[in-house]
């Protein structure tokens, strides 16, 4: 069941939808069912087939469906966790991730930035998802440019971009003709909710998703992108919590 709307404060009630339908994307092959879990972990499900984006943490998928694929983009333990894997895992699951996965995920196809893979109807595209200025101390970064992957994936013709941990990098606002976006946002990890606007209305996707906002306001970037004609669409990604 979808949970409902629960982050549409009035500042931005003109921008939620309420309906649960709203999160079925038409494409071409059919629809698309977009299911929120917690955090970075949510599922892509169309024609029969199941797509687990980041599961994390274990406990949140037993008694889960089995994953048809699931793709990891960073060994950080909200994005990777090999005990979800095994959890979801049958005997058709396919697991895709960069190399830094698949040495503890070691079932991966290994994708790294730039290249593309395919998958029943879907194309998997990683692309990069990196920090240009944040880190644990001086000269290092949480997230150092080549080790994780965000992706573009095709379906029906539609263009999904999942941004992982990362900042606005020139990569993201270069993204070109994207229909849905899921992008990322708390500090001190990735960026703020302003800088995520920013990037978010250089590349303009017709949907953004905030997700990965944990300690952030969705509302506000909500507010920041008023008038651009983008959908946010707000949902709960913290209801497990
Ligand atoms: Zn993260």
């Amino acid at each position: 069941m979808q949970k409902a709307l629960l982050l549409c404060l009035p500042a931005s009630t003109q921008l939620c939808r309420v309906s649960y339908a709203a999160d079925q994307i038409s494409t071409a092959a059919g629809p698309v069912t977009v299911t929120p879990i917690q955090h970075a972990s949510f599922t892509l499900t169309a024609g029969g087939k199941t797509i687990y984006v980041d599961p994390s943490p274990a406990a949140l998928f037993v008694g889960k469906p089995k994953a048809d694929l699931i793709l990891i983009t960073d060994i950080h333990a909200d994005h990777m966790d090999a005990g979800a894997v095994n959890e979801l895992s049958g005997p058709g699951t396919k697991v895709i991730a960069p190399a830094a996965v698949a040495k503890t995920i070691t079932s991966a196809e290994i994708v790294g930035n730039g290249e593309t893979t395919h998958w029943n109807d879907w194309t998997v595209e990683a692309v990069p998802m990196y920090n240009e200025k944040r880190g644990p101390a001086p000269g290092q970064l949480f997230h150092p440019k080549g080790r994780g992957n965000g992706h573009v994936l095709t379906y029906g013709g539609k263009r999904f971009y999942i941004s992982g941990d990362t900042e606005g990098t020139p990569e993201m606002r270069e993204l070109k003709n994207i229909d849905i976006a899921f992008v990322c946002m708390n500090l001190p990890y990735t960026m703020s909710v302003e800088e995520a606007a920013d990037a978010v209305r250089a590349f303009h996707p017709k949907v953004v998703y905030p997700y990965h906002y944990r300690g952030q306001d969705p509302a506000k970037f909500a507010q920041l992108l008023s008038g651009t004609g983008i959908d946010v669409r707000l949902r709960d990604w913290y209801a497990k919590s």
